[in-house]
């Protein structure tokens, strides 16, 4: 299908520009954005892969609202799918959802709206679509189908969905219909999978680059419970009024892990599966609303989390593969402002994950994964260039943002503990796991270190000079360098390989890095916390309540009703007017209306020195026709009747601020004319009788106005 023939792409691109700025508020697209933009216009499919935060959304939104009809977009996130049409109908996107949480009547009331042509996307769910799609009129104008999350349709991806198999019949029910693909997954053979199983015909892809510039990523190794509270403390301290998330591998972890961060005052809550679905629900919604500083969870959550201010994501334990990893920390900083991820690595999660891995049915893959894994927790080369590579991306460069960049590790002859961990080992008779090695290595006296003896043994002690953490370190690496290894069917007690028995009695030095002054690290650290001691009054803080109150009111999200980017921006620019509001990246047409007096007037409020330019809610509406809205988009955008829109332009014309050459932007010169024609030939009961419900309310008794200003009828008789 081919469609804008008489358009060039420069004139659909500008035409996507406009409406990028009007809905959304942006000035312009982010790199190849308008290539999928155009291709779709042009009724040609398309494969989407980028990152998450990426900017998938947009370029079937944008298409949505340039073509007539109904885009529709298939998501298995049935959690998300209501976050997603509160963030468009912020915008003043007519959008709507069909789904399995919502009550019958409201899957029907949608329905018949969908009919009435009163919506422009419609978010639906595999199963739903593929129950409704054979059922709806034939002719529903479709414009676009857009299937998010299109990995799950593959066997090969990491999250496949038999229900998204049967999407294929999309193209035996409705061949015409273009078909946009998105996903975050980018391995060739699920990208090709999704090609084939959907039966793209010669589909455009596009795949941008995988990279977060704004992740910062740091691993720590052999961390206490307490270090690693410590710094989600600080994380919370630093962002106290964002939030995070905590991902850890056992549900009895994140019970514990929140318990403590709850004790030490902070607004957190555990996440797992086993938790009642209304409780998930709950700690879900609170955490979306800002209400909540941290969720400690298991990976179960996420999924359906789509905030675009997560500003910090602690990996309690080292996750399984690299796939999940990117996946995590990717939902930090969707709004592309920075944010911080910790992964915390130790003996226990390795044998933990390993012990899954084993018995996962999949052993040889997933050991596989798990050791990439355990690579890059142990890389010492940039972390966000082998990140890259994994996913098939070649870096020039370091990244200066992760913790290897920022602290390149020194790596020092490390013969001497080695030796003493594999003596200590040895002479205990390979019987002791990693934890009560330390302990002998340190010469602590728990109970049943002594009562084994192990307190006589002649490396008891001997290792004093290095703190637990270090130890952990040093023997992580020795795992790693294949020196001991880990007897998972004995207890995880830990054994020394051939090869480290050949390091043990030969002099080769064993090169190790050093684990960070972790002391320098803390001190450097317990600074940060005078930040939450500033000034109450800075606009910043202004602007946040306000946007809490606006969100309450709402009944949405306060990221939804300005994100954090923007809210910055307006506290740094102060905006004076109207006009610099709007021009504020973020702020849409809708959120102008919107949100410009309550802004104006709350930083007016507390800072003397502003001086907003605020004027009669009839400039409001001449500020939307200057931005190309018709009457009836007013309407909706400002939420006034159209017979009020039409007051407000009526009497703009008369003060001069509309002259004759906008009028055509308000009425069209045909309707104009027939109007006219009408009111001259009939007698003015028949005309009013005639006319009646065939134009939106306001725009006759407009038309006449303007006509009697300019002579085109006799003036009123009073
Ligand atoms: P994805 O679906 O790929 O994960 P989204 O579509 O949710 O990503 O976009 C992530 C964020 O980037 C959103 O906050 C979105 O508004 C913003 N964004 C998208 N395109 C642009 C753009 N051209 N300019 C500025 N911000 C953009
Ligand atoms: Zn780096």
């Amino acid at each position: 299908m081919h469609r804008f023939n008489d358009l060039t792409d420069a004139q659909l691109q500008a035409k996507a520009t406009t409406m990028l700025r009007r809905f959304f508020g942006y000035t312009s697209f982010r790199p190849r954005q308008l290539e999928v933009i155009t291709a779709a216009l042009r009724g040609r499919d398309t494969v989407v892969l980028m990152p998450t935060g990426g900017g998938k959304s947009i370029t079937f939104q944008i298409p949505a609202l340039i073509l007539d009809g109904i885009t529709v977009v298939v998501s298995p996130l049935l959690s998300l799918m209501r976050d997603q049409v509160d963030a468009l109908i912020a915008n003043g996107i007519p959008a709507a959802t069909i789904n399995s949480l919502q009550s019958d009547d409201e899957n029907r009331s949608v329905t018949r709206a969908l009919g009435a042509g009163h919506i422009k996307l419609l978010y639906i769910s595999p199963e739903r679509l593929l129950a409704d799609m054979p059922r709806w009129r034939p002719d529903l104008p479709i414009n676009l189908i857009a299937i998010d999350e299109a990995h799950c349709i593959s066997r090969w991806g990491h999250d496949f969905r038999p229900d998204y198999t049967r999407l294929a019949m999309i193209r035996d029910t409705r061949p015409d219909i273009p078909i946009i693909a998105l996903t975050a997954t980018a391995d060739r053979l699920t990208r090709d999978d999704i090609a084939r199983q959907l039966r793209l015909q010669d589909p455009l892809t596009v795949l941008t680059s995988f990279d977060r510039p704004n992740l910062s990523l740091k691993v720590e190794t052999g961390s206490s419970l307490r270090r690693r509270i410590a710094t989600m403390t600080s994380l919370i301290d630093r962002y106290p009024s964002d939030t995070g998330i905590v991902y850890c591998l056992a549900r009895k972890t994140t019970e514990s892990v929140s318990a403590e961060l709850k004790k030490a005052g902070y607004a957190v809550e555990p996440y797992h599966a086993a938790m009642s679905a209304d409780r998930r629900m709950e700690v879900q919604s609170r955490f979306r609303s800002g209400e909540l500083q941290a969720v400690v969870a298991t990976v179960a959550f996420g999924m359906g989390i789509d905030k675009s201010n997560i500003r910090w994501i602690v990996h309690n334990n080292m996750p399984s593969c690299i796939e999940s990893y990117y996946q995590e920390i990717g939902r930090a900083g969707r709004d592309g402002l920075p944010s911080e991820t910790v992964m915390f690595y130790s003996v226990a999660d390795l044998i933990t994950l390993r012990k899954f891995a084993d018995e996962s049915g999949q052993a040889a893959v997933n050991m596989e994964k798990l050791k990439r894994m355990s690579q890059y927790a142990e890389a010492r080369v940039c972390r966000r260039r082998m990140l890259l590579s994994y996913f098939g991306e070649t870096m020039d460069h370091d990244c200066g943002n992760c913790d290897v960049c920022l602290s390149p590790p020194v790596r020092h002859d490390a013969s001497i503990p080695v030796r003493k961990a594999l003596s200590a080992i040895i002479r205990t008779g390979e019987e002791v796991g990693a934890n009560m090695l330390v302990d002998i290595l340190r010469g602590s006296s728990r109970a049943d270190l002594v009562a084994k003896g192990y307190h006589n043994i002649k490396t008891y002690g001997a290792g004093r000079d290095l703190d637990a953490a270090t130890w952990q370190s040093v023997i992580l690496q020795m795992i790693q360098l294949g020196i001991v290894d880990i007897a998972y069917d004995r207890s995880n007690k830990l054994f020394v390989t051939p090869y480290g028995r050949e390091i043990l009695f030969s002099d080769q030095p064993v090169m190790l890095a050093r684990p960070d002054d972790m002391a320098h690290r803390e001190k450097a650290r317990k600074a940060a916390p005078a930040e939450r001691r500033r000034p109450s009054i800075d606009p910043m803080t202004v602007l946040r309540d306000l946007r809490n109150r606006l969100a309450a009111k709402e009944g949405i999200a306060s990221y939804m009703v300005i994100s954090d980017p923007a809210l910055m921006a307006i506290a740094a620019v102060m905006p004076a007017s109207l006009e610099k509001f709007a021009a504020i990246e973020g702020i849409s047409d809708r959120k102008a209306v919107a949100y410009w007096r309550p802004v104006a007037k709350e930083l007016a409020r507390h800072f003397k020195q502003y001086k907003p330019e605020i004027l009669h809610s009839r400039y409001d509406t001449l500020f939307l026709l200057r931005r190309g809205n018709s009457p009836a988009e007013i309407a909706s955008l400002r939420r006034l009747s159209p017979a009020t829109v039409y007051n407000h332009l009526f009497d703009l014309y008369e003060a001069g601020a509309i002259t004759d050459s906008d009028l055509p932007g308000i009425v069209d010169p045909a309707v104009y004319r027939s109007v006219i024609n009408l009111y001259l030939s009939e007698p003015k009961e028949n005309f009013y009788d005639s006319i009646e419900g065939r134009y939106p309310d306001g725009l006759v008794r407009f038309i006449l106005a303007i006509a009697r200003k300019k002579g085109h009828i006799p003036p009123a008789s009073t």
